[in-house]
């Protein structure tokens, strides 16, 4: 890590914490040559381990986006989709992965949709979870009932 100021190369970490959120971490350091001090952030990266092989950086909008589709015609606000999408960020992140498979990302959606809106999550678990049949179905709805119970 340069120092901004002076270009030198060695500097010194004075102070480090990590922000409320927990995705980053800010460290405060100091130049050995011209002693100013400066900050720096760290963001670890979460990435997504996509079916085809191909691996990408985790993206919150592409989680809403793919919930948005399965909410089509449902009273569910745009808040309720943004909330949803820290919710699985976090769920994800907080399991201390640098990489996940997309289909747990798939799985963490789930249980935070059948709370905002069950018929929704049929939509989405039916695409998800490649619904067959109508037994596939009425196994899903079995077990929002018992949940519901
Ligand atoms: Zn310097």
């Amino acid at each position: 890590m340069h120092c901004p100021f002076c270009q030198n190369s060695d500097t010194k970490v004075v102070d480090t914490r990590i922000s409320d959120d927990g995705h980053s971490i800010r460290r405060r350091r100091e130049c050995t040559r011209c002693s100013k001090r400066f900050t720096t952030v760290e963001s670890t990266m979460l990435l997504v381990l996509k079916n085809s092989g191909n691996v990408e950086p985790f993206d919150r909008s592409k989680v809403i986006s793919g919930v948005r589709k399965a909410c089509q015609g449902r009273p569910i606000k745009e808040e309720d989709l943004k909330a949803l999408g820290q919710r699985v960020e976090e769920d994800l992140r907080s399991r201390g992965l640098a990489q996940v498979r997309s289909e747990e990302v798939g799985r963490a959606i789930l249980e935070p949709l059948r709370e905002l809106d069950v018929v929704a999550y049929m939509r989405f678990a039916s695409v998800y979870q490649n619904f067959e049949n109508l037994d596939d179905f009425q196994r899903a709805i079995d077990m929002l009932k018992q949940q519901a119970a």
